[in-house]
């Protein structure tokens, strides 16, 4: 049921689209077939099988790995493996059921995709091998299909039947999340435009494919893969855990650690060119009396919403970071004075404007600090500092207002003394004056 009110929710267009992928599902491998009588062998329904218990066993070792835990939303666990190997090694209306017994299973073993996606996700590999498997013809001349002794040509076709697969697995989620929501598909776009992802998706179905071949040619050998299938795993892996480290869960955005540190990298390179660059903070306005009166999971949900009104209002090359509560902050990387704070009135209006779609909008104080080219190359703790104070003014001026920071001086280094800097190197606001409550407001509302 709510399975179903999900996917009720969905963007019309996407549900057209999935709708549309799992008719190709089902069509496309009897379509594409490259075996003209579709006859059921024995050889074949065991190699199936095969498939199917290598990967219940690649999913239970990640289990292993993970001690039992597998919340978090990844699209697979290597799972195209299987299917890519069933391309090469059967005929392609084995892939419908080979893939829906190892998505079951994986789903079964606790991953927590929303089920509409899993199914989307399905049906995507099934139509990426039923289009690969057209690929994987047999060799001009002997008529036999690719194998492990094919020589030059065999493996040219490999290569083609791989990137073929992922040329068609990745454009077909792509699809899904162009025509999906940013905020709900925040994660698959963020995935697609890294290009880790397809580095590991295609290592991933290399692999399938050596399964594939030795299974032809020598299954005992599939042996031999087990370790290859363990590193495969933990290298699946390792984005997500990297990704925990670094994203805040709340809102996608970067943890301010990570941010600070990229920041320096950043500003580094800025320095070095003689660029001007520019830091904004950004925090929410009478946050408190929001969460008061939409209970914090409101508070949550508006959170997230400004979070993302930021992120598709500023460049892809601007690191935004949740610096802790309702506070957001933003590196700006060759950027003038005047253009930052045109951003900062665009993010502000943004914010009011887009707020508009949450049972109460919201607005944003924001404090901006610029340096310009060719200033002395001045520490992040220095201008965050400045950013800071910004803020401050902009609060203490009305909210819902942009503040910027005067003309760094030599005094300005004072300022760093509001910003601890502790031996870990990792910045903080010290405890010190806050900007006082709007005291109109919490006469009215408090
Ligand atoms: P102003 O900044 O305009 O002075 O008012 P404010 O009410 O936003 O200021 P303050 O910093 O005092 O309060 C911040 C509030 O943000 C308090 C806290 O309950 C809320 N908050 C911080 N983090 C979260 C969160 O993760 N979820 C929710 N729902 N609320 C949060
Ligand atoms: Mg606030
Ligand atoms: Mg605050």
């Amino acid at each position: 049921m709510t399975a179903l009110r999900e996917f009720g929710a969905a963007p019309w267009r996407v549900r057209a689209w999935v709708g549309l992928s799992a008719v190709l599902a089902l069509v496309l491998p009897v379509l594409l077939s490259t075996f003209p009588t579709p006859t059921l062998r024995v050889r074949d329904l065991v190699a199936a099988a095969a498939l199917v218990v290598g990967s219940v066993l690649n999913v239970e070792i990640g289990r292993l790995f993970e001690g039992g835990k597998v919340a978090q939303q990844r699209p697979h666990k290597a799972l195209s493996a299987w299917p890519m190997a069933a391309t090469v090694l059967l005929p392609s209306f084995y892939l419908a059921p080979v893939v829906v017994l190892i998505y079951a299973h994986a789903r079964w073993r606790g991953m927590r995709v929303t089920l509409w996606k899993w199914i989307a996700s399905a049906c995507f590999l099934i139509c990426a091998g039923a289009i690969a498997g057209v690929v994987v013809t047999p060799l001009p001349g002997d008529g036999t299909p690719p194998s492990l002794d094919s020589g030059l040509p065999g493996l040219l076709i490999m290569v083609a039947a791989v990137l073929t697969f992922l040329a068609v697995e990745s454009a077909m989620l792509a699809m899904s999340a162009w025509l999906n929501t940013a905020q709900d598909d925040a994660w698959m776009r963020r995935t697609l435009a890294d290009p880790a992802f397809y580095l590991t998706e295609a290592g991933v179905l290399t692999i399938g494919a050596l399964t594939g071949l030795l299974g032809a040619n020598a299954p005992w050998f599939v042996l031999l893969l087990v370790p290859a299938y363990g590193f495969l795993q933990q290298s699946v892996l390792h984005r997500p855990l990297q990704e925990r480290a670094t994203r805040d869960p709340k809102t996608g955005l970067l943890v301010f650690n990570a941010w600070q540190r990229l920041a320096v990298e950043e500003i580094r390179r800025m320095s070095a060119a003689r660029r001007s660059w520019a830091v904004i903070f950004a925090d929410i306005d009478n946050f408190r009396f929001y969460n008061q009166r939409h209970g914090h999971l409101g508070g949550d949900h508006a959170l997230e919403h400004v979070a993302q009104i930021i992120t598709t209002n500023v460049r892809p090359k601007d690191l935004t970071a949740r610096f802790g509560g309702e506070e957001f902050c933003i590196l700006l990387p060759d950027t003038l004075a005047d253009d930052a704070d045109q951003v900062a009135q665009r993010l502000r209006l943004a914010v009011s404007e887009e707020s508009a779609a949450l049972p109460e909008p919201v607005t944003v104080s924001i404090g901006v600090a610029v340096v310009e080219a060719g200033h002395t190359p001045m520490e992040l703790a220095v201008v965050l500092a400045r950013a800071d104070q910004a803020l401050y003014r902009a609060k203490l001026e009305g909210r819902n207002t942009v503040r910027i920071a005067g003309p760094a001086t030599d005094a300005d280094r004072g300022v760093r003394e509001s910003w601890a800097l502790p031996p870990d190197g990792q910045l903080r606001r010290a405890p010190g004056p806050q900007w006082p409550a709007d005291t109109e407001r919490t006469r009215r509302l408090g």
